[in-house]
C-alpha cells in the first residue's frame, strides 16, 4: 500500500524507511532525496541504495533497454533555442520579441521559461488552447504565439533530432512504465525531506505506483496552514493518487526554547514560551560575523563538543566567501573544500586571450594583453615585463607591427609559432577542429614539465603547480563539454565563427571551481538551507539572517510576469509566482531551525544598508521580551580564538607584556611598531613621510619648468625630479598631449623661422597658410619617423585638428602685427640657456651664498630693435593670472631674467612676457610694463599683471623655492586644483586628506 506520512515540523521518516527497507535484498529498495547532502546522509547507513530524483527515469530507461537516448546539456539547448530564435528573426516572424532576439539575456530567460513549461508538464498542445483561450490585446498575442512557436519548434526540434532534455526523460520514462511488458527494478521506494514535487515528477511517481509500493514523508500540519502551504500541492497530488494518509505526532526532545519553535511557529494558536537554547548574535560586518560564529564554535569543541554536533547554515554560499579560509585561520575542520575560480587562473585567462585575439582579428589592444602574459615567457621565451614596457614608449597600430617589434626585441623566441597558430584559429571552424587544435597546442607547450621543473627549482610553490594542472584539465573537460553541446544541438557538424567559442567558453569559465583542498567529511558541516532539512543537530548556527538573505526574494522570469503567471494558471498552464516563492523560503527557514536539538545561534551583520532578517523580529512573539537580544561581537582576549585574530587586539594595545610584546613580533615583525606609527607620522607637520625628507642636498642646476613644477607641487617635483619616475602609462592610438604640443612648436619653429623680424600683418594669408601647412606635414611626419605618432583610424581627424589651430593662430598672428602700435617680430625662436650644446650659458642665480644655475628654453623672443617681449606657447592649460601674480609660476619670470643676464637687455627694455593659448588662439596673461599697454593690442580691455610688481614677488619665491629643494621639503601640496593628469595622482594621499579636486582638463605641453 502506497502511504504519505505527515510529519510535524522538524521530524523526519528517514530513520524509520531505513529500517523498513533492510528487508529487500540492496538495490530491491530505493531511497530517494532532494540531495546531495541528504544523501550523504542515509549512505553513511549503508543499508539502502540512495539516490536523487533524476536518477529514476535515467535507471528505468537503463533497465528497459532504452538507454541509446541522447540526452542534451544546458548549454546545447542555449544553443537550440539560440537557432530557433534567430531564423524566426531572419524570417520576420518575431515582432514582439525583435528587438531581442540577438539577445543574450533573452535567450537565457527563455531556455529558462521553457523548462517551466517543460517540469509542469504543459504539452505544445495545452498550451496553445491555453494562448487561444486568453483574452488579450492583439499586441500581447504576438508574445504569446512567439512563446508557443520558440517552444513547439524547441520540441520538434528535439524530436527531429532524437535528442532529451531532462523533462523528455521523465516523459519517455512515464510512457515506459505504462507499456504493458515494463521492467521496473524496484520492489519499494522511499521519498524522504521533499518539500515539492514537480508535474512531471508526479506523473512518473503516479506510474511507479502501479509496479511497486511508494511510502513518502512530507511535512505537512494542518493546524499550520501558513507553512503547510510550501508542500500543499504535493500533499494534494499524493491524496489524489490514493496515497494512504497517516499522521505522525511523535516530537523529538529538544531543548525548550527549540521546541516551543517547533510546536508554534506559525501555529494558528501561538503563545509565548521559554526561549531557553536560542540565542542571536548581531555583527558589524560579514567577516565579523563568520569570525564571532567561528569563535563560539571553537569554543564549544574546546569543551568537548564534536564537529559532527554541529552544523552552519547559510542561505547562500555565495554571500559567504573565504568562509573556509576562516575555518582553517581558527583551526576548525570542516565539510567546505578550499577552492578558487578557474576564470582566475593564469592557464586560464591565457587561453581566454588567445581565443579573444583569434576572435578579434586586429584588435591591437586584445593582442597587447595576449603578449603581455606571464605564460609567454616559460612558453614562448619573452619577457612579457620588458615586452609591456615598450607599451609606454611607442604605439603599435596592428598586431603585425607589434609581432615584429617583439621579435626583433626577442629573436630567440617562438613569437612566430604563436602567431602562425592563431591565424590557423581563425575563419571559421568545426567546433571538434577548434578545440582539438587548442588543445594539441596545449600539449606541445608541455606544462607538466616546464612547471614541474619550475617548482624543483624552488621557483614555485607546489599549490601553484597543481593549479596548473588541474586547470589544464578543466580546459580539457571544458572544450569536450563545448564539443558535446554542439553536438547535442545538431551543431557539430557545421563550421561555427570562434566568437560562439568564445562565448561559450566565457560563460563556463565563470562557473567552474577549482578545489585546492577537499572538505573534511568529519569536520563541522556548512550547508545551503535549500539543501537540508529533517536532520537533528544539536548545536545549529544560522548564518546570514539579515534583510535581502534571508528571506531571499527570487523573482520569477520576466517573459510572463506574475500578473500573467496567475492567468496562465487559471487557464490550466501552472507557472509558480514570486509569492509561492516567498512560502517556500519560509519553509526553508522553518524546518532549518526546527534541526537544532541544544542549542540555535542566529547570526547577521547590521550596517547602513540593512539589519536583521525581518525572521527574527517575527520570532520575537513568540518569547518573552527581551529573551532574543542581541549578543554583539567583543575584542575581548579571552574570546580570541585565531592567532590572526589576537595579532589585531594585541597591535591595537597601547603597551604590552614582555610575552606578549615577544610573541607579536615574531608574528608580525621587528618593525611593526614602526609601522603602527607610520599613519600617524604621515599626516604630521614636517614628518619624513609627509615629505619632508630632512636631508640637504644639492640644487646646482636647476630648470625652469623644474622649479615650476616645485613651485606648483612639491610631492609632483619629487616624484618626477627627483626619484625621476615615469608614469606607467601604455601609449594609446590617439596622440598624446605632450606629442601635440611638440608637434605645433616644431611647426612654427619651421614657419617662423623663414619670418624672422618680418611684419607679416599684412602678407597674404593663403600663401602663409599654404607655407604654414606644408611645415606642419613636415613636423608631422618627423614625429611619425619617431615612432611618436602612429597613423591610426583616428589620426586623419585628428591632423584636421591640428591644421584648424594652425589656421586660426596664422591669422590671429597677423591681426596683432598689423594692429600693434610697437613693430615687434620674431627675432629668438627656441632660445635655449644653460642646456648641452646650446649657445648661451645656464642663468646664475646665489641664493644664501650658493649658486644655483637655471635652464631653459625661451619659446619666442619678439622685439623691435629696442624693446623686447617673451613668449611660451601653450596647447594645453594656461597658468592663471592669479598663479603668476602670486609667484606660483616662475618659468616666465625665470626667463625675463635669462635675458637680462645672458643677453644683457635692461629690465626697462623688457615690454614683459606672456602665454600663447592655441586652444583659443590668443596671447594671454603673463607679466607686463603697463604704460605699454595701449600699444600692445592682446592687451586691451584687460588689466595685465604688473611686470615690476610680479618681478619683485617671484624672485622670492625662486628663492624660497631653491631653499625648498635644498631641504628636501616635498610635501603634497598643489599651488592650485590638482591637475586630472598629474602622473603622481596615484600615489600621492592629497586626495585621501583632503580631496583631490580635478580642473579635469588633459593638458598638452606647452611648446
Ligand atoms: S595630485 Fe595634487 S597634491 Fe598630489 S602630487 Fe599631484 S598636484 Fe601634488
Amino acid at each position: 500500500m502506497n502511504k504519505l506520512y505527515c510529519l510535524p515540523l522538524g521530524e523526519t521518516m528517514r530513520g524509520k524507511f531505513i529500517e523498513d527497507a533492510k528487508q529487500f535484498a540492496y538495490g530491491q529498495a530505493l531511497f530517494v532525496v532532494p540531495g546531495h547532502v541528504l544523501m550523504d546522509e542515509v549512505k553513511k547507513t549503508g543499508s539502502v541504495r540512495t539516490v536523487i530524483m533524476d536518477y529514476l527515469p535515467n535507471e528505468l530507461l537503463r533497465a528497459n533497454n532504452l538507454e541509446s537516448y541522447t540526452r542534451i546539456s544546458r548549454p546545447a539547448q542555449e544553443m537550440v533555442i539560440k537557432q530557433i530564435i534567430k531564423d524566426l528573426a531572419a524570417k520576420g516572424e518575431l515582432v514582439y520579441f525583435s528587438k531581442l532576439a540577438d539577445k543574450k539575456g533573452f535567450i537565457k530567460n527563455m531556455v529558462s521559461f521553457i523548462g517551466e513549461l517543460s517540469r509542469g508538464g504543459i504539452t505544445c498542445e495545452e498550451l496553445y488552447a491555453a494562448l487561444q483561450a486568453w483574452e488579450r490585446p492583439s499586441y500581447l498575442r504576438a508574445k504569446d504565439f512567439e512563446v508557443y512557436n520558440i517552444y513547439q519548434l524547441y520540441r520538434q526540434e528535439l524530436k527531429k533530432q532524437n535528442k532529451y532534455d531532462v523533462d523528455g526523460l521523465y516523459r519517455l520514462a512515464i510512457k515506459t512504465l505504462q507499456a504493458e511488458a515494463c521492467v521496473v527494478p524496484w520492489e519499494k521506494l522511499y521519498f524522504s525531506e521533499f518539500y515539492q514535487f514537480d508535474n512531471l515528477q508526479i506523473e512518473l511517481l503516479k506510474a511507479l505506483s502501479k509496479h511497486c509500493t511508494i511510502a513518502v514523508g512530507l511535512f505537512y500540519d494542518a493546524a499550520r496552514p501558513e507553512l503547510s502551504v510550501a508542500t500543499e500541492n504535493a500533499y494534494v497530488d499524493f491524496m489524489g493518487m490514493g496515497f494512504t494518509k497517516q499522521l505522525v505526532q511523535e516530537f523529538s526532545p529538544r531543548a525548550e526554547g527549540l521546541e516551543h519553535f517547533t510546536r508554534n511557529w506559525q501555529n494558528t494558536a501561538a503563545s509565548v514560551g521559554s526561549a531557553t537554547g536560542i540565542s542571536v548574535f548581531e555583527a558589524y560586518s560579514v567577516d565579523n560575523e563568520m569570525r564571532g560564529v567561528l569563535g563560539k564554535i571553537k569554543k564549544q569543541l574546546q569543551a568537548g563538543v564534536s564537529c559532527r554536533d554541529i552544523i552552519c547554515i547559510v542561505r547562500s554560499m555565495e554571500e559567504y566567501n573565504g568562509f573556509s579560509n576562516l575555518f582553517k585561520e581558527f583551526g576548525i575542520p570542516t565539510t567546505l573544500p578550499e577552492v578558487t575560480g578557474f576564470s582566475a587562473q593564469p592557464l586560464a585567462k591565457f587561453i581566454g586571450k588567445i581565443m579573444k585575439s583569434a576572435a578579434s582579428g586586429y584588435q591591437i589592444d586584445v593582442w597587447k594583453e595576449l603578449l603581455d602574459d606571464v605564460f609567454m615567457d616559460k612558453i614562448f621565451g619573452i619577457d612579457h615585463e620588458k615586452l609591456e614596457e615598450s607599451y609606454n614608449e611607442k604605439y603599435f597600430a596592428t598586431p603585425k607591427a607589434l609581432q615584429v617589434f617583439a621579435e626583433d626585441m626577442f629573436p630567440q623566441s617562438k613569437m612566430g609559432e604563436l602567431f602562425t597558430f592563431i591565424a590557423s584559429l581563425k575563419g571559421t571552424n568545426t567546433p571538434a577542429d577548434f578545440a582539438n587544435s587548442l588543445l594539441l597546442a596545449m600539449d606541445s607547450w608541455s606544462l607538466e614539465t616546464v612547471y614541474g621543473e619550475a617548482y624543483k627549482a624552488g621557483n614555485i610553490t607546489l599549490a601553484q603547480l597543481k593549479a596548473v594542472v588541474t586547470t589544464k584539465n578543466m580546459v580539457e573537460e571544458i572544450f569536450s563539454e563545448m564539443v558535446a553541446a554542439f553536438e547535442q544541438s545538431g551543431q557539430g557538424k557545421q563550421k561555427r565563427p570562434i566568437s560562439e567559442f568564445l562565448e561559450f567558453w566565457e560563460e563556463q569559465a565563470k562557473e567552474k571551481i577549482i578545489t585546492l583542498t577537499p572538505g573534511d567529511k568529519n569536520g563541522v558541516k556548512v550547508v545551503e538551507a535549500s539543501t537540508i532539512q529533517g536532520i537533528l543537530v544539536p548545536y545549529v548556527y544560522m548564518l546570514g539572517m539579515r534583510e535581502g538573505q534571508f528571506p531571499k526574494v527570487k523573482f520569477e522570469n520576466w517573459i510572463y510576469n506574475d500578473q500573467e503567471r496567475k492567468a496562465l494558471n487559471e487557464l490550466g498552464v501552472t507557472l509558480p509566482l514570486t509569492a509561492d516563492t516567498m512560502k517556500i523560503d519560509q519553509y526553508f527557514f522553518a524546518s532549518v531551525t526546527a534541526m537544532a536539538q541544544k542549542a540555535l545561534t542566529f547570526s547577521y551583520y547590521s550596517d547602513d544598508v540593512a539589519a536583521a532578517s525581518c525572521y527574527l523580529q517575527e520570532l520575537q512573539q513568540y518569547y518573552p521580551k527581551e529573551a532574543l537580544t542581541p549578543i554583539f561581537s567583543t575584542t575581548d582576549v579571552k574570546q580570541c580564538f585565531s592567532a590572526d585574530e589576537l595579532i589585531g587586539i594585541l597591535a591595537q594595545q597601547e603597551k604590552l607584556a614582555d610575552t606578549e610584546e615577544a610573541w607579536l613580533t615574531n608574528k608580525v615583525g621587528n618593525d611593526f611598531g614602526a609601522r603602527k606609527a607610520l599613519d600617524k607620522s604621515r599626516w604630521s607637520e614636517n614628518a619624513i613621510f609627509n615629505g619632508y625628507l630632512g636631508q640637504k642636498r644639492q640644487c646646482k642646476y636647476l630648470s625652469a619648468s623644474a622649479l615650476d613644477n616645485y613651485v606648483q607641487c612639491p610631492f609632483n617635483y619629487m616624484v618626477t625630479n627627483v626619484w625621476q619616475t615615469r608614469p606607467w602609462e601604455p601609449l594609446e592610438k590617439e596622440t598624446q598631449p605632450a606629442v601635440i604640443g611638440d608637434l605645433y612648436h616644431l611647426s612654427l619653429a619651421k614657419f617662423l623661422n623663414k619670418h624672422l623680424e618680418e611684419n607679416i600683418g599684412n602678407a597674404n594669408n593663403a600663401a602663409l597658410l599654404a607655407e604654414l601647412m606644408h611645415d606642419l606635414s613636415a613636423a608631422y611626419e618627423e614625429l611619425i619617423a619617431k615612432g611618436l605618432i602612429s597613423e591610426s583610424e583616428f589620426s586623419k581627424y585628428e591632423y584636421k585638428r591640428y591644421q584648424k589651430v594652425l589656421e586660426k593662430w596664422l591669422l590671429t598672428e597677423q591681426a596683432y602685427q598689423a594692429q600693434q602700435k610697437i613693430n615687434l617680430l620674431p627675432k629668438y625662436l627656441e632660445l635655449a640657456f644653460g642646456r648641452e650644446g646650446s649657445k648661451l650659458p645656464g642663468l646664475s642665480i646665489y641664493i644664501d651664498e650658493e649658486e644655483t644655475i637655471f635652464s631653459g628654453q625661451i619659446d619666442r623672443v619678439d622685439t623691435d630693435g629696442n624693446k623686447y617681449m617673451l613668449t611660451d606657447y601653450k596647447s594645453g592649460l594656461v597658468p592663471s593670472g592669479k598663479a603668476v601674480a602670486l609667484g606660483k609660476s616662475l618659468q616666465l619670470p625665470v626667463y625675463i631674467l635669462a635675458m637680462e643676464n645672458l643677453l644683457s637687455v635692461p629690465q626697462e627694455q623688457i615690454l614683459g612676457a606672456g602665454y600663447y593659448a592655441l586652444k583659443s588662439y590668443k596671447r594671454v596673461g603673463g607679466l607686463w610694463e603697463n604704460s605699454f599697454k595701449e600699444d600692445l593690442p592682446w592687451l586691451y580691455n584687460t588689466r595685465p599683471n604688473d611686470l615690476t610688481w610680479v618681478m619683485e614677488k617671484a624672485q622670492k619665491s625662486i628663492a624660497k623655492g631653491i631653499r625648498g629643494i635644498r631641504n628636501s621639503v616635498f610635501p603634497a601640496n598643489p599651488a592650485e586644483k590638482c591637475p586630472s593628469y598629474c602622473p603622481c595622482k596615484d600615489i600621492c594621499r592629497y586626495r585621501v586628506s583632503d580631496g583631490m579636486q580635478d580642473v579635469g582638463e588633459e593638458g598638452e605641453d606647452n611648446v
